[in-house]
């Protein structure tokens, strides 16, 4: 064979075709080779076969009877270099002609010595052995992937779940431990427990928890306490009560009386709900009594007071804490 001749093509485009490095511009793009003006990867790897304009210089070399016409061009060298001239192209038919020829020959010859050997030592049970997926776990069969994790050659494998055991529920959960949470603690979700080798209680479990969260118990002589009381008035009502606990019962209102103010207060604070509340606020946002005005005035502190910064000094401590 003639060491100068040329078995590769410059791959040049024609000026109006598009530049392979601009069909795709995303930063993960398939790499573009400029000295070799290759891009190997499909640039559309989204699109169907039949809309991409440019598929990767893979896909042209090793796809359809790519392969077949480049084998029959590396045995076309190798006969020209055992001696016996045959060109892929100009004599496409007296190649595979040969090629045939050789492929059986070949075959026919491993077999025939394999039978030799076999028929002189024995041993044809180890000839016998079961699939290599079945031995060894793992098979010869060539996958190969893109950098998003997709297969673009070989065959397509199952995908495999997970390393651990799916789908199962010991001690008669319906769950897997960890499909519940509540502040830090995983758990079962159709019992709510957060032990792990616990057995399921199901709905009761689920009652328990949820009870146990609010910071109550299941029975109905507790009710849950409230958090937020918006008005005013609810407060007075208290403070009213409170006062009578004491024992400086008020001249104009008595127990029953007092009871009544507070229903009424909760009752109007139940119907207005937070009216009085700004659009951001979790507070009520009515104006303050006279008397917190009155505190206040007394414990802040004025900027253009001397003192002021003595004060600040000697009870700052105190107030940035
Ligand atoms: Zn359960």
């Amino acid at each position: 064979m003639d060491p100068r001749t040329r078995t590769t093509v410059r791959s040049l485009r024609i000026r109006e075709d598009t530049a392979k490095y601009l069909y795709n511009l995303a930063e993960d793009s398939p790499y573009y080779d400029p000295k070799s003006r290759s891009m190997r990867e499909n640039p559309l790897a989204g699109k169907e076969l039949e809309a991409a304009r440019f598929s990767g210089d893979n896909f042209g070399r090793y796809s359809g009877e790519v392969t077949a016409a480049n084998e029959a061009q590396v045995f076309a060298w190798q006969a020209t270099r055992a001696g016996v001239y045959a060109h892929s192209i100009a004599e496409p038919t007296k190649l595979e002609a040969l090629k045939r020829e050789y492929e059986k020959g070949k075959s026919t010859l491993k077999n025939e010595t394999q039978k030799k050997l076999l028929d002189k030592y024995g041993g044809v049970e180890h000839m016998k052995r079961p699939a290599d997926e079945l031995l060894l776990g793992q098979t010869e069969s060539y996958v190969e992937y893109n950098r998003q994790g997709k297969v673009i050659k070989g065959k397509r494998r199952a995908t495999i779940k997970s390393c651990f055991k799916e789908d199962v529920y010991p001690q008669n959960h319906n769950s897997v431990f960890g499909s519940f949470w509540r502040e830090g603690n995983w758990g079962y979700k159709c019992c709510h427990q957060f032990v792990r080798n616990s057995y399921c209680t199901g709905k009761q479990g689920i009652e328990a928890e949820s009870s146990a969260a609010e910071g109550t118990t299941t029975s109905k002589e507790f009710k849950v306490p409230k958090l937020f009381e918006p008005s005013g008035s609810v407060e007075k009502a208290r403070r009213d009560q409170n006062r009578e606990k004491r024992g400086r019962k008020r001249h104009s209102s008595d127990d029953s009386d007092s009871e009544k103010e507070l229903k009424k207060a909760m009752k109007k604070a139940k119907r207005e709900g937070d009216r009085g509340h700004k659009y951001n606020t979790n507070y009520s946002n009515t104006a303050p009594a006279k008397q917190q005005m009155e505190a206040y005035r007394r414990t802040s502190v004025y900027s253009d007071d001397p003192m002021a910064t003595y004060v600040n000094s000697k009870f700052g401590k105190k107030y940035s804490k």
